[in-house]
């Protein structure tokens, strides 16, 4: 029981406050009320991606994304008091202040009652996902639940807690929008975003590797948003198909941000058996690395994403010892400008990986995607479509 005090005291701490209120186009703020755990909310009713959701015939489930687009109730900031973010390697970046947008007629608290909820989407390791509409504004959305003694047994308590801090803090078209949390006595609820096509990783499985064009703009939008997490010093240091979930467009969603910023990844190593992403300056869990990081992951995706396996899949220890020699060879199907970037990525030294900004230079990325569109747009013109359009 103490734990979960503890737990409960955790949550109750948190601070959330959405830095990009520029993306924003209504707001209301909600205070805190005392005692209360409902803290980090913040709800974006009309973003890009669900208002061109009109647009398009859409299957039961996805017409309730619609719904977001004409009934979401404004945006919603919560934040309060100050507070210091690690973002890892000296990074430190202070939280502070409290942006109050305008009074709201009533404070607001989440809790179940105020959600329908819709079929199961998915089963994580410590919960499940379903599809939830918030009952007033007709809001559709995941929802998270958690339950409190799995995370304390898991010891993941500190990671969901910095998930929600980082989450909730992002707001960017290919990461994954965390809304908000609330909980009740057993159970942790997270207000994600809907991801209308659902996981990325299975995507791939299904069409086995990408085609190039696809590939392509799926690295761009990658690239889109590191540049955007980077800037804030955050480092996702988890990228792989399986924390990628796609949204209704065919656009990709970063999401699982329990890993970000916090500490070295070994979840594919614990879960799956292999060390198929990490960087070389992470082998020996040496403590200097950068977001750069995240460039090699991104090389790794690459190649991934086009060949349908990673570059050094093999026995553990081989994988580790072909990730320190940066041992792997690139298929003969695969372009020579898809391979050029492949190679800038995953170098040995993180401080001579290629940039994002020069990766949005890059031949390939140029050759499939519209420049200025962070990989939405194909240079054809097309949208980006995925396996789920194809199929419907
Ligand atoms: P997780 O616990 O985050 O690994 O989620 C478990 C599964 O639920 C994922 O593999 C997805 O299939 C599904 N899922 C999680 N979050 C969402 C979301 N925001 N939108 C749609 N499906 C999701």
């Amino acid at each position: 029981m103490a734990d979960l005090a503890n737990l409960e005291s955790a949550f109750e701490r948190i601070t959330v406050q959405d830095e990009n209120e520029n993306q924003l186009s209504t707001t209301t703020v909600y205070h805190k009320s005392k005692g209360s755990l409902s803290t980090a909310v913040s709800v974006t009713g009309l973003s890009a991606s669900t208002t061109a959701a009109n647009r398009m015939k859409l299957p039961s489930q996805q017409k309730l994304a619609v719904m977001n687009a004409t009934k979401a109730a404004g945006n919603v900031i919560i934040s309060q008091s100050r507070s210091t973010e690690h973002t890892g390697h000296g990074h430190r970046r202070t939280l502070t202040e409290s942006v109050l947008y305008s009074q709201p007629s009533s404070p607001k608290q989440w809790h179940l009652g105020m959600f329908e909820i819709g079929k199961p989407l998915g089963k994580g390791k410590f919960g499940h996902v379903y599809l939830a509409k918030e009952r007033v504004t007709g809001f559709v959305c995941a929802l998270k639940v958690l339950h409190k003694d799995e995370l304390v047994s898991g010891k993941v308590e500190k990671l969901v807690r910095r998930e929600i801090e980082i989450q909730s803090h992002l707001a960017h078209p290919n990461i994954l929008r965390l809304f908000g949390h609330f909980h009740d006595q057993k159970r942790v609820f997270l207000i994600l975003e809907f991801a209308g096509k659902g996981e990325l990783y299975k995507h791939l499985r299904r069409e086995q590797r990408f085609p190039e064009w696809k590939a392509a703009q799926y690295i761009a939008q990658m690239v889109a948003a590191l540049k955007y997490l980077h800037k804030k010093h955050v480092m996702h240091r988890d990228i792989k198909p399986e924390n990628i979930l796609v949204g209704i467009h065919g656009e990709i969603k970063i999401s699982d941000f329990g890993w970000s910023v916090h500490a070295p990844n070994n979840r594919r190593k614990t879960m799956c058996g292999t060390l198929d992403y990490l960087p070389p300056e992470m082998l020996n869990g040496a403590g200097h690395y950068s977001e750069k990081i995240d460039l090699w992951s991104l090389g790794v995706l690459t190649y991934e994403f086009l060949c349908g396996e990673a570059p050094f899949e093999d026995a553990q220890a081989m994988t580790q010892r072909r990730i320190a020699r940066g041992d792997y060879k690139v298929p003969h199907y695969v372009s020579s400008e898809a391979k050029d970037l492949i190679q800038r990525l995953l170098v040995l030294d993180p401080e001579k990986r290629i940039s994002l900004v020069e990766i949005e230079q890059h031949p390939w990325i140029l050759k499939h995607c519209k420049a200025g569109t962070g990989g939405m747009e194909r240079v054809s013109g097309s949208k980006v479509r995925s396996s789920a359009d194809r199929e419907s």
